[in-house]
């Protein structure tokens, strides 16, 4: 079972999870650290994506004979931040995803708070953002008796980890992040948060955590967790393995390195004014450029009316000069169920008015009921309470584990 959903995930790693033999600290393993390490900042810089969203799959020790272990349920840890409203590319390239997973791994699905403060924000918003964004998840299908549905700022270890591994982190590491120069270049120094620099160690932290085994990560996230690999690489030379069963500890590794999966499908929607260049986002500045889960009929209808499209007769998928066309089939056959051989029969002798009325039709048709049960949900904010504080509670008794293991490690005399 646990095989047939990673299946419909590509593994990007050829690396197994390390063993605790290749952990022990030797020259050789860290001129192979360090050199990989270089190669993943060139890749970094040539991408430079944003950092701030992840999801992963993991069991709880990071042992390679749990690994192994058929018995143990595997885990999966994903969010989404409270910056905006929650639109299709996250439905498509996350949340949906989270409802197959769900029934086969243990799943924790949290809204990623602390790093909606990383860029200036509206405080009178994020509550709300957090809340609704919590709604939706369950809205979705996220099941609270499977899952657990959590807020990050309410499970204090991540914040503790963060300031634990940005010790080990070279700052040339974050210095080289695309994302950082180029707004601190633009902004000035003076005008962007230390945050902006360090996000990228709260986003391994939230991954390490909870021993992560797979990240099924949409396209834009590989070189991201690429940082959060590296850092668990150096965190298990420098203090795992005899080092820490010396100070007490169990020894072996601290973390899991995890490994990207992508969805075949969906992992990138493009914006619906630029389908070339821009992915869907929720900070874009036109609403125009993405349909919102939220979204009224009237509104779905309007984006998809004016949304861009090309001068070709017919439609197909996978022409490049055709970005556009791609991407609107693709979101009908994800939003539909098809298969693309189905989609392709369907609309290939469409003109581009006919398909945006099937296209806005469909829409309409899978929006509405997460619609409704979002409303239904928001009605009784006491129970969204509930799920959330239970869901904390089940997260911090795991992130605790993997904290008390790194503070030991680490030397610190404990309480
Ligand atoms: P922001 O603009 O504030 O960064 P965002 O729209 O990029 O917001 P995130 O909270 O950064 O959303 O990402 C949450 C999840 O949604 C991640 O797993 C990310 O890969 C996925 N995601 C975001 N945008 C898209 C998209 N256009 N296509 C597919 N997946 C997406
Ligand atoms: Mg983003």
């Amino acid at each position: 079972m646990a095989r047939s959903i990673l299946s419909h995930f590509l593994i990007l790693s050829n690396t197994s999870p390390r063993s605790i033999s290749s952990l022990r600290p030797s020259g050789v393993h860290l001129r192979k650290c360090l050199s990989r390490t270089a190669i993943f900042h060139q890749n970094r810089l040539r991408i430079g994506e944003n950092l701030r969203c992840f999801c992963s799959v993991s069991v709880s020790e990071p042992s390679t004979s749990e690994t192994s272990s058929s018995s143990v349920k595997k885990r999966i840890v994903s969010g989404v931040q409270p910056t905006g409203s929650i639109h299709l590319g996250n439905y498509l390239g996350a949340i949906k995803n989270w409802i197959d997973l769900q029934n086969t791994y243990e799943t924790l699905f949290f809204i990623v708070d602390l790093h909606a403060i990383t860029l200036p924000y509206d405080t009178q918003q994020l509550s709300k953002s957090t809340r609704d964004t919590a709604a939706l998840y369950l809205a979705c299908g996220v099941d609270s008796s499977k899952a657990s549905v959590f807020v990050q700022s309410h499970v204090r270890a991540h914040v503790e980890l963060m300031w634990l591994l940005s010790s080990t982190t070279p700052i040339g590491w974050l210095n080289r992040m695309i994302q950082f120069k180029e707004k601190s270049r633009k902004a000035g120094d003076e005008n962007v948060g230390v945050a902006l620099l360090t996000y990228p160690v709260l986003m391994a932290s939230d991954i390490l955590l909870y021993q992560s085994d797979f990240v099924p990560v949409g396209e834009d996230q590989k070189q991201h967790l690429e940082l959060t690999r590296e850092l668990a690489e150096r965190v298990n030379y420098l203090y795992g393995g005899r080092k820490w069963k010396k100070l007490g500890g169990r020894g072996g590794a601290l973390f899991k390195v995890p490994e990207p999966l992508i969805p075949p499908t969906g992992a990138r929607v493009m914006s619906l004014t630029d389908g070339l260049s821009k992915v869907m986002s929720k900070s874009a500045p036109s609403d125009q450029s993405r349909i919102n889960l939220l979204d009224s009929k009237d509104a779905i209808a309007n984006k998809i009316k004016r949304c861009k499209t090309d001068s070709f007769t017919s439609l197909e998928f996978d022409n490049p000069e055709r970005p556009e066309c791609n991407n609107l089939l693709s979101v009908y056959q994800l939003i539909t169920g098809k298969t693309k051989q189905e989609v392709v029969e369907e609309c290939k002798d469409m003109n581009w008015g006919t398909f945006k009325t099937v296209l806005t039709d469909a829409l309409i048709d899978h929006l509405n009921p997460i619609q409704i049960r979002y409303a239904e949900i928001m009605s009784d904010t006491t129970y969204l309470d509930n799920i959330l504080a239970e869901g904390a509670t089940k997260a911090s008794s795991i992130a605790d584990v993997t904290l008390n293991n790194l503070y030991q490690a680490m030397g610190f005399l404990r309480r």
